[in-house]
């Protein structure tokens, strides 16, 4: 019997065997108090990296989003963000919920950007009919595709402009700069600063690609980083001996950040290896994600195939459509297995 493989999604990794170690290792104190010396020095160095003041760990990218959403934005005011973004379509509405904060969702051109003329119409007229449009969601990468930078730019100077602020939602920051790095031969390092430079904030997660078992950071001037801190004891998220989870974030940071080449990698192989089919169509992933949409009368068997991917030991999730994501846990033979039994059942 093969082992599973799991291309749910790259949060499911486990720390490494060294990740555990510098989990052990690491010095901890009451982070409530502001006294983990782990927490404080991933918080500075994260913020460094990205080029803000400031930054503070969270247990979960959703409550990262929702911190940020509320430190830019008061009750009555709104944010333009995406119809497919995760901080307005999957964190259960809490913007709204805990900040009584609308959203105002845009629908994504084809390349996962939304149109400037589309964020121009939708920023309201301040006046007492309407709520006060205050901030531009992002996200980079949207569903494994990276957002073009000279478009983040546009985007963001156009927010300003109109006396916006500008969030970015980067979970898969590291994975946008990795793909960058690619074409540009640049560190993905650098990549990442320049990516979180147009932005006045940026949440990115360490439980992903990176492979924390949790924690994300989210990162912005030290008035708003104050602001957040506030919200996070608010929402539950001021953790106490936290270091132990900011040491993994730490590892990740070491030691996986160049390794997501090899994801990308093994979704390449996973597109190449799925192309071609005459009733399923797979798009060229950018970073670590493939999806595959079943066409025909295939496409009412998203189910059983993903019941007969289950029963052979492979993991998925449809909801549009097939979601394979490569990270950590996944190797050459578990694609190679991937794809015989995708092929096996739609041929
Ligand atoms: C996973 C994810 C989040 C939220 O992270 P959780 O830690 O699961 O709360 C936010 N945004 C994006 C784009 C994500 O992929």
């Amino acid at each position: 019997m093969n082992a599973i493989v799991d291309l749910r999604s790259d949060t499911v990794t486990r720390p490494t065997a060294a990740m555990y170690e510098a989990m052990i290792r690491a010095p901890v104190g009451d982070d409530t108090y502001g006294e983990d010396p782990t927490v404080n020095a991933l918080q500075e160095r994260i913020a460094g990296m990205l080029g803000f003041e400031a930054a503070l760990f969270v247990p979960t990218g959703t409550q990262s989003n929702l911190c940020a959403l509320l430190a830019h934005c008061g009750r009555g005011d709104e944010y333009l963000v995406g119809q497919m973004a995760h901080c307005y379509r999957w964190e259960g509405g809490g913007a709204a919920v805990l900040g009584s904060i609308q959203p105002q969702p845009i629908e994504h051109a084809a390349d996962g950007t939304l149109a400037l003329s589309r964020i121009v119409e939708e920023i309201k007229p301040r006046n007492e009919h309407f709520a006060t449009t205050r901030l531009l969601a992002l996200e980079n990468t949207l569903g494994g595709r990276v957002i073009p930078e000279y478009y983040l730019k546009a985007a963001t100077e156009l927010a300003a402009q109109h006396g916006l602020s500008s969030h970015l939602d980067g979970a898969r920051l590291f994975n946008a700069a990795v793909a960058q790095a690619a074409f540009s031969g640049l560190r993905p390092e650098i990549e990442a600063r320049n990516i979180a430079s147009y932005f006045d904030s940026v949440s990115v997660c360490f439980s992903k690609g990176l492979g924390a078992p949790a924690g994300s950071a989210l990162c912005g001037s030290a008035d708003f980083i104050a602001r957040a801190r506030r919200i996070r004891k608010v929402a539950g998220g001021a953790m106490r001996q936290a270091g132990v989870l900011a040491a993994a974030a730490h590892y990740g940071l070491d030691h996986h950040i160049e390794r997501l080449a090899d994801d990308h990698r093994l979704a390449k192989r996973l597109f190449k290896g799925l192309s071609g089919l005459a009733n399923a169509s797979v798009e060229a992933p950018d970073t670590n994600m493939v999806f595959l949409e079943l066409r025909g009368r295939a496409s009412k068997h998203v189910d059983k195939l993903v019941r007969h991917l289950a029963q052979h030991g492979i993991v998925t999730t449809s909801h549009y459509r097939l979601r394979l994501v490569t990270h950590m846990d996944v190797g050459e033979d578990d694609i190679t297995r991937a794809v015989g039994l995708i092929r096996e059942f739609l041929e």
